[in-house]
């Protein structure tokens, strides 16, 4: 790819920001201009991420970059084997400017609080100016959202959605929700009905270019995590607005009612799988978010899925992000419940006798993706109740995800799952014995465990590792609202019950491996 002294502007594009209406892209000359875009080891291995995440960010990347040139673009494109790569963002952005001579850069703030410092630091180190600009692929600025949470004691989530309704205008009629009600999720808490079939996914077979990259891939970085045989992600906006025109036909009418449905070895379910794509910037989130608004504008998919639907997006996603900048970089160390044991084996290799945990492990394995229930109640729970330490428990997330950037893994794992933010992200820690999983997945029938056990040999281990876990918190956790009706449950046990639980769960985690570190 071409590499010319330039003299014009030097416009860096990071793996993921590949959006046309990027705004380090605004106001290029292609005459003088001329994009960077580099393939660093840094960014490969800072975690040793999961085959198809890396595969998917260089196949997009370089798919992106075709296109730019196809428009008359200059890019200076540097690949995982070139012979002088520096192997670092700062580093190439540095040869860029040496060989360039640009007059200045510009650049989109960067998704991870890491890799904006050492730019940031870079900075530092130059003379030309170098700006930096808003990443406005998201709908609430960093500056918004930490104007929003100003004299705000808690951040509920459901507040900060609401103001996004208001803003957006999505699903609002005047000032108030369309139906009169924010939010339906008491509707979309369905488990699996007898002889339940999701939809069949089709996803997107690689491109010949894909696949070349994916061989890239397996030789370069065998020793990562998870297989690229069924390698299937969207590497452009058309393959990704391809399948979500997918999702739109055939999932969304019923991805309220399954969105938190578990079936063994049914990967996708009713979900999007869209996170990859708009963390890329293949997709933008509002026109996805107005195109399932259309959908029942239309009477094509019932409320309850569409604005379950736009909550995750223009809620969730937003609100972690926001959470993630405003208490960065202090955030990541945070250890409300100072967990503080080994992560088992068994979450890498899926040698494990508990059905649910074994699937979900298989599927990120295979697929580098499980949706959010199984992100949160099976492995986020099943860490939690073991007192897993947040570095081991993050850097799994981070690992074994294709869409694992740390803006939005981190908030999610260490707030919503293991409550290791002590309760900045959710009001309780979402801690639950078999029962929950029993009743959202098909799992147990045919698991070695007794669901219903808490103390013999083959009693289900989230049982009495729940129970230890509320006992062992008392302190910190007993005076939440939300977890009265267990508390008092807990406390109509005998002491002796309390202690063969407490020795159980003990017991349960050395034989799982999660010692202490
Ligand atoms: C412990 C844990 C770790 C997670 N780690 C990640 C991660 O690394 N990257 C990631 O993108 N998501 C993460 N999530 C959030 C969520 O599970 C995924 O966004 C979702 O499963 C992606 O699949 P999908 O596109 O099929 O989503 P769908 O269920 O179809 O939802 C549609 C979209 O809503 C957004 N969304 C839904 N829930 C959330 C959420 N809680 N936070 C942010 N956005 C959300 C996503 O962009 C998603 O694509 C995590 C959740 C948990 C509990
Ligand atoms: S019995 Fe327990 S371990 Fe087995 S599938 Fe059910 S919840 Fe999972």
């Amino acid at each position: 790819m071409v590499c010319n002294p330039s003299g014009g502007v030097l416009r860096l594009v990071l793996g993921d920001q590949l959006g046309a209406n990027l705004s380090a892209l605004e106001g290029l000359n292609p005459a003088a201009d001329t994009v960077l875009m580099a393939e660093v080891a840094d960014e490969a291995t800072y975690v040793l991420h999961h085959k198809q995440k890396i595969a998917l960010i260089f196949a997009a990347m370089r798919a992106h970059a075709r296109a730019l040139e196809a428009g008359g673009v200059r890019v200076r494109y540097i690949r995982i084997d070139d012979a002088g790569s520096t192997g670092s963002i700062a580093g190439e952005l540095g040869r860029a400017i040496e060989a360039l001579a640009p007059t200045r850069v510009v650049r989109t703030a960067c998704g991870e609080w890491r890799l904006e410092a050492a730019l940031e630091a870079f900075a530092q180190t130059q003379s030309i100016p170098i700006e930096v600009r808003e990443d406005s692929r998201f709908l609430c600025s960093r500056a918004d959202f930490a104007r929003w949470s100003e004299g705000r004691r808690d951040l509920t989530m459901e507040w900060f959605y609401r103001d996004m309704r208001r803003r957006t205008g999505l699903l609002m009629d005047g000032d108030q929700p369309v139906g009169g009600v924010w939010n339906l999720d008491r509707d979309n808490r369905n488990g699996p009905a007898r002889h339940l079939r999701p939809p069949t996914n089709p996803r997107t077979p690689p491109s010949h270019a894909t696949r070349q990259v994916i061989a890239e891939v397996e030789a370069r970085f065998a020793d990562h995590f998870g297989g690229l045989e069924q390698f299937a992600w969207a590497t452009t906006a058309a393959e990704a607005q391809a399948e979500f025109d997918w999702f739109l036909d055939h999932a969304l009418p019923g991805f309220g009612q399954w969105q938190d449905t578990m079936l063994l070895g049914e990967t996708w379910m009713w979900h999007a799988g869209i996170s990859t794509s708009l963390h890329l910037g293949l997709l933008d989130p509002l026109e996805v978010c107005r195109a399932a608004e259309a959908r029942w504008r239309d009477g094509r998919a019932p409320l309850n899925a569409v604005e379950g639907f736009i909550r995750q997006i223009i809620g969730w996603r937003e609100f972690v992000r926001g959470v993630y900048w405003l208490k960065m970089p202090e955030y990541a160390l945070r250890n409300a419940l100072q967990a503080d044991r080994r992560l088992p084996w068994f979450y890498w290799s899926g040698e494990t006798d508990m059905a649910c945990v074994a699937d979900v492990v298989a599927q990120v394995r295979d697929h580098a993706y499980a949706h959010h229930i199984q992100r949160l109640m099976v492995t986020g729970n099943l860490a939690m109740l073991l007192g897993v330490a947040p570095a081991e428990i993050n850097d799994w997330y981070m690992v074994v995800f294709a869409d694992a950037f740390e803006w939005v893994e981190l908030p999610n794992t260490h707030g919503m799952a293991t409550f290791a933010d002590g309760g900045i992200v959710g009001s309780k820690p979402y801690a639950a014995g078999g029962a929950y999983i029993n009743r959202m997945s098909n799992a147990c029938g045919s698991c070695r465990y007794d669901v219903k056990g808490r103390l013999q040999d083959d009693a289900c281990p989230f049982n009495a590792l729940y129970w230890d876990f509320l006992d062992r918190n008392a302190p910190r956790l007993a005076g939440l609202h939300r977890l009265q009706m267990p508390y008092k449950t807990l406390s109509r046990m005998t002491p002796e019950e309390r202690q063969r639980i407490r020795a159980k769960a003990e017991a349960t985690r050395l034989a799982m491996g999660a010692a202490p570190l």
